[in-house]
């Protein structure tokens, strides 16, 4: 038994405690990307402030490292640590309506799912992201882009409250009103909670009619398709539907769908897009909005390893030639390439008392790769270097799709959120117990990957 359980059994109920020797641990060790084969020392789960600062105080004193975890779906394995102390609030999903206030109380592990579930029942919806079993935690504190970002914004801008537990025991109740600059961070500051979540609360929105479905068209159309939309959104970015291009594989055939879902009554955005590209619009009809959420669940299971690479543009003039000659160059075919428009206007609207740094973004392409063997570790993550560095970018990356440390992520900043987040850590972490993640770039320039 390690130095770290064995002080943990006496300041943590063995009912919370998981570790190498009990029968939960090698799942409860996992997380959604395979690649970080991690064996924590200890899991604590608990939702009681004291026990969770008991067990910090306690890997504190013996030098181990500290990870929080609540939907484990960072695809950078932020969310665990050798040989360390996981606080892991995966098993805590529980979420509350209020249909007076119109908000919702989401304990750190809930899932995108288990919001929509219940808030469906009562005809509201917060917009949150596409994979149904992706954590709302990690994913508000990086912004969250999903469905309805076109007109609803991100997951982040629905935020009401946040109740967090500091490094030294406190308990705080982060708002608007109440250590505002903390709340900022939280709203996509995308370098985590400087502290630990234990409660997000959010406004909710009535739930949108929504029209969605995906039109699949052969790669040899890929760059008149991207081409037309690239055009149209730089003269008038639709806010009623959301777009989302994928170039991936059908079997082993690459192509590109163009995913969409327009979220309001008005069609007319939606008529003049399905107009100038042509294809077949069969599939994109009315739909139930928590069975949308899912529509994309089995793409992404089951988990594997998996390497990612976000680009930001601030402009619409990428060559679409270059993403079709990247799938066509793929690994293999669970390889796929993302491209996400946003409309400025929306992402600004919301950006006071918000750290999320791509609010001028236009478009953002993720390149994707998703593979069983870890002898194809290297050609993988070759291809999604490869293509994201020869299509350029330069407006940042988004810190939700990035891997561990990445420049472009810290470069999404203007240097005063940098040094704002400086102070917070001054102010809430000095010791930087809570510091993994893309934290733990903003200071050491040292542990930057130039990948
Ligand atoms: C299959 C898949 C689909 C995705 N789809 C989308 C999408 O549609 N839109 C989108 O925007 N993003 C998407 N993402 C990215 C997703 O937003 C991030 O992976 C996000 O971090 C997931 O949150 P989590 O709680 O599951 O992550 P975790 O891995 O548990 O945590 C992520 C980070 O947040 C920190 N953290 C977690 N919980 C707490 C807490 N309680 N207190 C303080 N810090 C905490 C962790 O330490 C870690 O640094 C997707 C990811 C995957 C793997």
């Amino acid at each position: 038994m390690s130095d770290l359980v064995s002080a943990l059994r006496r300041v943590v109920p063995e009912m919370c405690l998981v570790s190498p020797s009990t029968p939960e641990y090698e799942q409860a060790r996992l997380i959604y990307n395979r690649m970080h084969d991690i064996r924590p020392a200890a899991l604590v789960r608990s939702l009681d402030p004291s026990v969770l600062h008991s067990a910090t105080k306690t890997a504190t004193s013996l030098g181990v490292p500290i990870a929080v975890r609540s939907g484990g779906h960072h695809i950078g394995g932020f969310s665990t640590v050798e040989d360390g102390l996981v606080l892991d609030f995966s098993p805590f999903r529980n979420v509350v309506f209020d249909p007076e206030s119109g908000l919702v109380q989401v304990r750190p592990g809930a899932r995108l799912g288990d919001l929509d579930t219940v808030l469906a029942a009562h005809g509201r919806c917060v917009p949150t992201g596409t994979v149904s079993d992706t954590g709302i935690t990690g994913l508000t504190l990086g912004g969250g882009i999903g469905w309805l970002v076109a007109g609803y914004g991100l997951t982040c801008d629905h935020l009401h409250s946040a109740e967090v537990l500091l490094a030294d025991g406190r308990v705080v109740e982060v708002s608007r009103q109440a250590h505002a600059d903390l709340f900022t961070a939280l709203r996509g500051g995308g370098v985590g909670a400087f502290g630990v979540v234990l409660k997000l609360c959010f406004h909710t929105v009535p739930l949108p009619r929504i029209k969605a479905g995906s039109v699949r068209y052969p790669l040899s159309d890929a760059t008149r398709v991207l081409g037309a939309l690239q055009k149209l959104l730089a003269e008038d970015t639709p806010e009623t539907v959301t777009l989302a291009p994928v170039l991936d594989f059908r079997g082993s055939t690459p192509g590109l769908s163009v995913d969409v879902c327009c979220h309001s009554d008005d069609e007319r955005d939606l008529d003049r897009i399905r107009t100038m590209l042509g294809g077949d619009w069969s599939d994109v009809y009315d739909r139930h909005y928590p069975q949308w959420q899912s529509i994309l669940d089995r793409s992404f299971q089951p988990p594997m390893r998996g390497y990612w690479k976000s680009v930001h543009f601030d402009r619409l003039d990428i060559d679409p030639e270059l993403l079709a000659e990247a799938i066509r160059g793929a690994p293999d075919n669970r390889c796929s390439i993302l491209v996400e428009y946003y409309n400025v206007e929306t992402l600004r609207a919301h950006a006071e008392g918000s750290a999320f740094p791509l609010r001028d973004s236009r478009m953002g392409v993720l390149f994707s790769a998703r593979w069983p063997d870890p002898a194809h570790d290297d050609v993988h993550m070759h291809w999604a270097r490869k293509w994201s560095m020869r299509i350029g970018g330069g407006a940042g990356a988004y810190s939700n799709y990035s891997q561990d440390t990445e420049h472009q992520v810290r470069s999404s900043f203007a240097p005063e959120t940098l040094a704002s987040f400086r102070a917070l850590e001054a102010a809430y972490d000095p010791d930087r117990l809570f510091a993994k993640g893309h934290r733990a770039a903003l200071g050491d320039s040292a542990t930057v990957d130039r990948g």
